[in-house]
């Protein structure tokens, strides 16, 4: 394999779960053949904390980020959020995340998750740490929430929302994330969106082992495939992959403060 000239950031990654239990180390290395080098891992719940962050150990490309996933709100209790202001202690945790709120399904628990995503937001603050965000369906409450909250920016993870929201994110310190579902046919609103955002705002992502790309839809979705997603994107910029690689990498290091 040649020497890779582009660098790739994933920005969101569950490289930690058991899906790659059998081959993690592979596809970390497979990836970082494929120039990817910096890979940033958030937690789901409390539960997988401690394999997140031993999985991060394993290489200095791994960052991890910890919280309380608004999809698994049966499972976190206010236990979760003391302890997740203990663990921000670790000083290689460099976001909190991932956070937010999740409508899609008609779920009872709306309001525990816009409070438990309140209270998450204040212990990113007090721990001057950035927040991955999970927003679905709820953009608009997800907005007037971090209104009214002190926030040190972060990355709206997976994005697909309008451009009137991505501005108002933009506006509150946010970058947003994009990946696979760029490079798929039927996604000509997301590849409106990304031609009409500001380049400065545009992050990239896989969420593996979720939302695989094109030609991999019925596979797992890999960090391997980032430079893919990557390609994809810098072509409907118009940008040659080297120049979209500098600036999206230079906007992921900005906002989680990665060097
Ligand atoms: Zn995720």
């Amino acid at each position: 394999m040649t020497e890779p000239r582009i660098h790739w950031i994933d920005s969101h990654c569950h490289l930690d779960l058991a899906v790659f239990d059998l081959d993690r180390a592979l596809v970390l290395k497979r990836a970082q053949a494929l120039g990817v080098r910096q890979l940033v891992i958030p937690a789901v719940t409390r539960r997988g904390w401690s394999q997140l962050l031993h999985c991060c150990t394993a290489s200095p490309a791994l960052y991890p980020a910890l919280g309380l996933h608004p999809m698994f709100q049966d499972e976190h209790t206010k236990e979760d959020l003391i302890a997740l202001e203990r663990a921000l202690d670790d000083p290689t945790v460099i976001a909190v995340g991932e956070i937010g709120l999740d409508f899609h399904k008609p779920v009872p628990d709306r309001s525990t998750q816009q409070d438990f995503f309140r209270c998450q937001l204040a212990i990113a603050h007090q721990a001057s740490l950035p927040v991955l965000l999970h927003v679905r369906k709820a953009h608009d409450v997800a907005l007037s929430i971090l209104r009214q909250a002190d926030v040190c920016g972060g990355i709206v993870h997976a994005f697909n929302g309008s451009l009137q929201q991505a501005r108002q994110y933009n506006d509150l310190g946010f970058k947003l994330g994009f990946g696979g579902m760029l490079s798929l046919p039927q996604s000509r609103k997301l590849q409106r969106l990304v031609r009409d955002l500001p380049l400065a705002t545009l992050v990239l992502e896989t969420d593996a082992p979720d939302l695989s790309g094109f030609g991999h839809q019925d596979q797992r979705n890999s960090p391997e495939f980032l430079p893919e997603y990557g390609r994809c994107l810098a072509q409907l910029r118009g940008l040659e992959p080297a120049a979209l690689a500098d600036i999206v990498c230079s906007n992921t290091c900005d906002v989680l403060r990665l060097h």
